[in-house]
């Protein structure tokens, strides 16, 4: 579905996404979408679980965003090549900038039974911070926010009148919120266009019933109703990024030659070069796919 002028609110669908390996796991993604890349500088949405897989993800690089990693159930320890070494719990948030380049591993913890759930997003870096140097923070103490109706934890930027202390690059807000009654009302922030993602069951937003997973986008405006007692949404919000982005695999730039650069700089050295080294893996990596045979080009959001 594509958005018409007038319209301030799309459905945006999950598409179920194999991520390989023999144990691996499907996600199901909602950002980028077709008609919408962005939503905010938040640019990857990617939903996982509740499922018996495991996630085994060998060191891979990244260029130009923000990886939040945020389970909801069972652990993941994480490794990159600053020295990181943090096995991630329910409710802590993993937040890993890469500037110029980084490189990590992602593995479910084995002596955990519990079926994993939980989502992995994807944060654009602006001009200003996407050549610098790469950065991982581990964030155990995110501040429990609440309002009539509701309750939830703040990921990163401001909500209820508290703050994460998550460190972001653009004006973002992410937010796990639990509905405690039917038809709860949030105040937003109007200069945020905004994205609420079903976690674990149907909602409604502003009297649209969404399916589980989907993502219900909405262009700015200072409230948003939710109904659904009982259920989780993920609230993602910010202004509008403006910056064109060249998406490919793990990498986010602003045009091909960069891409190519980047993929060049993992294939020819994956231990030790520009991202650096995983301890714990040995020689081991994810090699980067082909690149397409035409020239990679910006995704463009359409205008509302
Ligand atoms: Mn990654």
């Amino acid at each position: 579905m594509t958005l018409g002028e007038g319209m301030t609110a799309e459905t945006l669908l999950p598409r179920e996404v194999p991520l390989g390996g023999i144990r691996g796991i499907t996600v199901h993604r909602t950002l980028p979408h077709r008609s919408r890349p962005t939503i905010g500088a938040w640019c990857f949405a990617d939903h996982f679980g509740p499922t018996d897989a495991r996630m085994h993800v060998l060191p891979h690089p990244h260029i130009g965003l923000q990886t939040v990693t945020w389970p909801v159930a069972g652990q993941i320890r994480h490794r990159d090549n600053l020295g990181s070494d943090v096995v991630l719990k329910p409710g802590e948030l993993n937040l890993m900038t890469s500037g110029a380049g980084v490189s990590h591993s992602e593995i479910s913890d084995p002596s955990d039974p519990t079926p994993m759930s939980g989502v992995q997003l994807w944060v654009a870096l602006p001009e200003s911070r996407r050549h610098g140097a790469a950065d991982f923070e581990h964030v155990p103490d995110l501040p429990t926010v609440e309002g009539r109706g509701w309750h939830g934890t703040l990921i990163v930027g401001d909500f209820a009148g508290l703050s994460s202390r998550a460190r972001v690059y653009t004006p973002l807000v992410g937010v796990q919120i639990t509905l405690d009654e039917p038809d709860v009302v949030l105040d937003l922030d109007p200069s945020f266009e905004h994205g609420v993602l079903a976690l674990d069951g149907p909602v409604s937003v502003d009297g649209v019933p969404i399916e589980h997973r989907a993502l219900q986008y909405l262009a700015p405006t200072s409230r948003v109703r939710l109904d659904g007692a009982g259920r989780t949404v993920l609230l993602l919000g910010g202004e509008p990024f403006a910056e064109k982005l060249v998406m490919w695999w793990n990498f986010i730039g602003r045009d091909h030659d960069e891409i190519v650069q980047a993929r060049d700089d993992w294939m020819g050295q994956p231990v030790g070069g520009r991202y650096g080294r995983v301890d714990g893996h040995g020689e081991d990596f994810i090699p980067a796919p082909e690149l397409p045979n035409v020239r990679l080009r910006p995704r463009v959001r359409l205008k509302l």
